[in-house]
């Protein structure tokens, strides 16, 4: 594998592409091109064998003229400023394309968490939101799940935020759990929006989806709810899926409950009985009608980008395409949804959980789910359409909607 280019770099030279297109004032997209505020902390956490350990942790409030910032942490062991740099960037444009009144902002712990026992994690967690808790608020900065970081780890950090400010504020974070504030159809709001706008590409492609297959990469929240409501929803055959450990493939399709309940008994999809293995990158370039990349980022580059069949990729992970990869597949008729776009139905439910929260009053599953579909199908035609009147593709439709709603904001505030 090639090394990964800085994802930070990337996110930059995206927002520079529709920059130059909407002849962007140079303030401003100079202004754009950073984080507002960021903080680096240090977390000191006792071990369960008694020593103590010393952790980094960052949170990033990339730009908030549209509201308080709004983005996961996430808890990775090969965590970087830069990476949360890039995703506090992508917050911003996300919140920005699904037309919610939030800035977009992301955190980072540098840690293991498989390998950290139940009170090690909550230790860690209730450290971080010491450190962070007087930066963020319902009304500042929300922070929510990301990558393996949990519900459990939202009431931990909701917990010590209140105990630190001394009464109840469960807005301060989104993706609880539901008896402590969290909103009913959280759980699996990434892969049920981005799978509603794999239904509106289909539309616009006529392509039918009843039993036409997909593939995804990555079991964890997105991805394995990606498997039960690509079928639900679309009719799609699943014949492959993954995860870090490796992948596994069959023609006939894959069994969603007995695929999770063997990742839940093996911690791993591999080693499914009655699949074949396959690996992460042969995954990705399996002739499907739809693929799924639902891990990390900057797994489709142009060293692979030639190699992709399906009609749809449909990314549930953020950052997974890298820019020349994005260029290969526009010009080999790959209908891509960009990320910010396709995986943006975690933050709208987060967002209407703040609502919930700030009216303590809450709603019915039926409604949020009507309520994300309409959001994310009006963002999906906003952004086709834009890439199809400026004759760019989808990410690059994506930025143009998104970085004009921003600037417009810092404009009107007067910043700029
Ligand atoms: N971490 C998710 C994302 O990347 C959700 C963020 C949120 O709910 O605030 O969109």
């Amino acid at each position: 594998m090639p090394e990964k280019a800085n994802p930070f770099a990337m996110a930059q030279r995206q927002l520079d592409e529709a920059a130059r297109i909407l002849r962007l004032d140079p303030a401003m997209h100079e202004f754009l091109r950073w984080p507002m505020r960021e903080f680096h902390f240090t977390i000191p956490v006792r071990m369960d064998d008694g020593s103590v350990q010393v952790f980094k942790g960052f949170r990033v409030q990339y730009n908030d003229a549209r509201g308080p910032a709004k983005g996961g942490i996430r808890y990775h062991p090969e965590e970087t400023i830069d990476t949360v740099r890039a995703l506090a960037a992508w917050m911003t444009w996300k919140t920005a394309a699904l037309d919610l009144p939030l800035g977009g902002g992301k955190g980072g712990i540098i840690c293991n968490p498989k390998e950290m026992s139940e009170g090690e994690l909550e230790r860690l967690s209730r450290g971080y939101m010491r450190r962070v808790a007087y930066f963020i608020g319902p009304e500042q900065d929300v922070p929510a799940p990301d990558v393996y970081t949990t519900p459990q780890i939202m009431a931990w950090m909701m917990d010590e935020y209140e105990t630190i400010v001394g009464h109840h504020a469960p807005g301060v974070i989104t993706g609880k759990p539901i008896p402590v504030g969290g909103s009913l159809g959280r759980g699996d709001a990434t892969a049920r929006g981005g799978v509603y706008t794999v239904r509106e590409a289909a539309k616009v492609l006529n392509l039918d989806l009843e039993g036409a297959t997909a593939a995804i990469q990555g079991y964890g929240n997105a991805g394995s709810f990606a498997h039960k409501l690509a079928v639900e929803i679309l009719g799609l055959k699943v014949v492959a899926v993954s995860d870090s450990k490796g992948g596994i493939y069959n023609a006939e399709g894959l069994d969603y409950e007995k695929v999770l309940a063997h990742k839940q008994e093996t911690g791993s999809v591999i080693n499914f009985p009655g699949a074949d293995s396959i690996t992460n990158e042969e995954l990705l370039e399996l002739d499907v009608t739809v693929l799924f990349p639902a891990a990390l980022e900057e797994v489709i580059t142009e060293e692979n980008a030639g190699n992709i069949k399906a009609k749809i990729v449909a990314e549930l992970a953020n950052g997974p395409t890298t820019p020349e990869a994005d260029v290969i597949m526009h010009e080999n008729g790959v209908y891509v949804i960009p990320d910010f776009l396709c995986n943006a139905g975690g933050v709208t439910v987060s967002y209407f959980e703040q609502v919930q929260n700030a009216y303590n009053h809450y709603w019915s599953e039926e409604e949020v789910h009507r309520a994300l579909d309409a959001k994310m199908t009006t963002a999906f035609h906003a952004v086709h359409e834009t890439a199809r009147q400026y004759n760019v593709h989808n990410r690059l439709g994506a930025y143009l909607v998104s970085v004009a709603r921003v600037a417009e904001a810092v404009r009107l505030r007067g910043w700029i």
